[in-house]
């Protein structure tokens, strides 16, 4: 296959032969159907290029996203947000382009927003099929849009993978705790992305969650889909043991984001057949993605992609016999108007909730219905940054005080 040739040529320049590259000191081998890719001290896999997915043609640049409704009339909320942007595991975009092509952020930056946007979108639609929510967790700036950071590179360097991680590497570009969404401004390949050969369950223990990955995405395929397909690369799908599993990290159980021909040996099936579907990830939710495995299948006893601490996940809702509330939403907004839902109180309670750093007489209130649920809706009100405004909610009659922590953002 073309991908394979690719890798392997890139490789035998870089040490002359196959076999130099892939010595057995090296940390992580990678299994047939991947090779591997020294990046600094780290060791890592890719199955190589992905093909273009119907109707994209990695020599012809995609234009600049076409704005979205929710874009133009300024409610876009395009990606959640969590904590300062920047703590613990992030996926943090870059653009990088070259001499030859110019600097094009200012043409496309909303667009790369947009598309990991759309790439986070994929993942929460895909979440919601078992019952679970699933966001990226991007490295955001203070108005809750993903940081995109332009880098020039030489020729040589964009020239392949191999090449263009070493040089991000050696820019500091190596965190561990970074998933790197690289929108190249050239026309090498369609997309690529990095994956570790482990299917270890453990969150902690899995070499997916220990080292950093890049997923890089050509002018020609510049998309959600295609960012989607390289990020989930990095976050460890496909593992080779898993029930539809390819040689070379894909599935065979299409339709579905990561399942694809994609070389000698693979025999794919329709066993998922809506049009919908090939946006979503993990046809069956049997192979790599799946926020609630049934025990003893795969994914309960194996790595399971939405279980990345990429991911945020909306919270395990509380026990169901006792008081408590929650907001409607993630990211808040200054100055907007959120709902808190409040459940088991004692029928007709009045419920209070003030921003405890603030005039005590700005308060909001509800009354708890027979079914013992309130409905309070309430002004943001509060300073931006870090550690969050805390809203008190109390209940008198049930007896009930719960603080929530807010992030509170601005546009
Ligand atoms: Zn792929």
């Amino acid at each position: 296959m073309k991908r394979l040739v690719l890798i392997v040529f890139l490789l035998l320049t870089a040490a002359s032969a196959f076999g130099v590259a892939v010595q057995a000191d090296e940390p992580a081998a990678c299994p047939d159907g991947l090779v591997l890719i020294q990046v600094g001290e780290i060791s890592v896999c890719s199955h190589g290029d992905d093909a273009p997915p119907r109707g994209e043609d990695r020599s012809v640049d995609n234009d600049p996203r076409i704005l979205s409704f929710a874009d133009k009339v300024g409610v876009a909320e395009p990606v959640e947000c969590i904590g300062d942007g920047q703590s613990g595991h992030r996926i943090e975009v870059l653009y990088v382009y070259t001499a030859t092509t110019g600097n094009r952020i200012a043409e496309y930056r909303e667009s790369f927003r947009q598309w990991a946007a759309d790439a986070d979108q994929i993942y929460n639609e895909s979440a919601k099929r078992t019952g679970g929510s699933r966001n990226m967790r991007f490295v955001t700036d203070a108005n809750c849009r993903p940081v995109v950071t332009d880098i020039q590179l030489t020729n040589v360097d964009v020239a392949s993978m191999n090449n263009t991680i070493n040089a991000l590497y050696q820019k500091g570009y190596n965190r561990t705790d970074r998933k790197y969404l690289i929108f190249a401004d050239a026309n090498v390949y369609c997309g690529i992305g990095t994956l570790m050969p482990d299917d270890d369950k453990s969150a902690q223990a899995n070499q997916n969650n220990l080292v950093p990955g890049w997923a890089r995405v050509d002018a020609g395929c510049w998309s959600g889909f295609v960012a989607a397909h390289e990020l989930t690369h990095n976050l460890g799908g496909v593992q080779n043991s898993a029930p539809n599993h390819t040689e070379y990290g894909h599935c065979t159980d299409d339709m579905d984001v990561m399942c694809y021909n994609d070389g000698p040996g693979t025999v794919m099936r329709r066993v998922c057949i809506l049009a919908t579907d090939e946006n979503l990830l993990d046809c069956q939710n049997d192979d790599y993605f799946n926020t609630n495995p049934l025990a003893g299948t795969y994914l309960s006893e194996n790595w399971n992609v939405a279980d990345s601490p990429y991911l945020i996940s909306m919270p395990v809702p509380p026990d169901p016999s006792q008081p408590s509330c929650q907001l409607d939403k993630m990211t808040v907004w200054l100055r907007e108007v959120i709902t808190v839902r409040c459940v088991n109180l004692e029928p007709g309670d009045t419920v209070v909730a003030r921003w405890i750093n603030y005039r005590k007489d700005k308060t909001f209130t509800g009354t708890a219905g027979e079914d013992g649920i309130a409905f309070l809706r309430v002004k943001v009100i509060g300073k931006l940054g870090t550690g969050g405004e805390i809203l008190r909610i109390t209940a008198k009659e049930t007896g009930f005080t719960e603080d929530i922590t807010v992030n509170i953002y601005t546009r």
